[in-house]
């Protein structure tokens, strides 16, 4: 099926034509896993998951390009070891690119819940946004609408857990930002996508920050690694762990990205593991 309106069609004045890379022309097409896809472009960037594992995560990414037709490009041509199985464009419309029984290239080097190979156990989903380098603007409306609808239909296909609903920067926070401090994690989180809790307020106090070492950092570790974050738990606040708080500020505590464990992202920490399902507790843990 190709969405692209080249007829005089009635969604001609809604919808612009969508950009498929020439290089998409002539690869294997085939049926979408989604019933609220609107086009399918082949990439041929995908492999076997590892082992027969079926995908029990899904990954949230922006796009980070100027333009969506170089975004598209980028992810269906052969050669650049990217691509993702959905593709969220700024109107709503979702283009499929890789199979969800696939193995798609959307997470490089990566770790959550003690496993490295992310994309064998996820769906990589790309929103389409300029992001950081570019201006990051706003999620529209009916993006975000679309990327929840999404969400749920493949939460109930492959019974993904909403714990299990990440995103990029937290699967590979020294590498990583998206989809970023602007994605609103809050209203999936009504619509029963991605795990949420009100993050608790800042106030003035005590913090754990770069260079202190104490049994407090070791807790504090210990919770990101059990939430499923790849912390060295040492009890010393190093680099990575600031890289590492600093994602999960990203994620569950956007009104300050500093990096340093202050009351409101330790209290807000321990909320969301005292929020996880029993089992959810055990992935996280094993
Ligand atoms: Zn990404």
């Amino acid at each position: 099926m190709s969405g692209s309106s080249a007829s005089p069609g009635s969604d001609s004045k809604r919808q612009r034509a969508l950009p498929v890379p020439k290089t998409a022309a002539g690869m294997r097409t085939f049926d979408p896993d989604s019933s609220i896809v609107s086009d399918i472009i082949p990439s041929p960037n995908w492999g076997e998951r590892n082992k027969g594992r079926q995908p029990d995560m899904i990954l949230l990414h922006y796009t980070g390009m100027p333009d969506v037709e170089g975004a598209l490009a980028r992810l269906c041509t052969a050669g650049t070891e990217v691509s993702a199985h959905y593709v969220v464009l700024e109107d709503g419309r979702i283009v499929q690119c890789v199979q969800e029984a696939k193995r798609a290239w959307h997470a490089g080097v990566s770790s959550w819940a003690g496993e490295d190979d992310v994309n064998s156990c996820s769906i990589g989903i790309e929103i389409v946004n300029r992001g950081h380098d570019w201006g990051y603007p706003e999620f529209p409306l009916r993006q975000i609408a679309a990327v929840i609808a999404l969400c749920r239909g493949i939460m109930l296909r492959r019974k993904v857990a909403p714990h299990r609903v990440l995103a990029h920067s937290d699967v590979a926070p020294a590498r990583k930002k998206d989809p970023g401090e602007k994605f609103p994690w809050h209203s999936l989180a009504n619509s029963g996508v991605g795990h949420w809790v009100t993050p608790a307020p800042i106030v003035r106090g005590e913090s754990l920050m770069l260079g202190t070492i104490s049994d407090e950092v070791m807790s504090l570790q210990q919770a990101l690694a059990k939430y499923g974050y790849g912390v060295p738990v040492s009890g010393k606040y190093d680099a990575a762990t600031m890289e590492v708080v600093t994602a999960f500020q990203r994620h569950f505590r956007p009104a300050r990205l500093d990096g340093v464990a202050d009351h409101s992202t330790l209290s807000t920490l321990q909320a969301l593991l005292a929020s996880l399902p029993a089992e959810g507790t055990a992935v996280a843990a094993k």
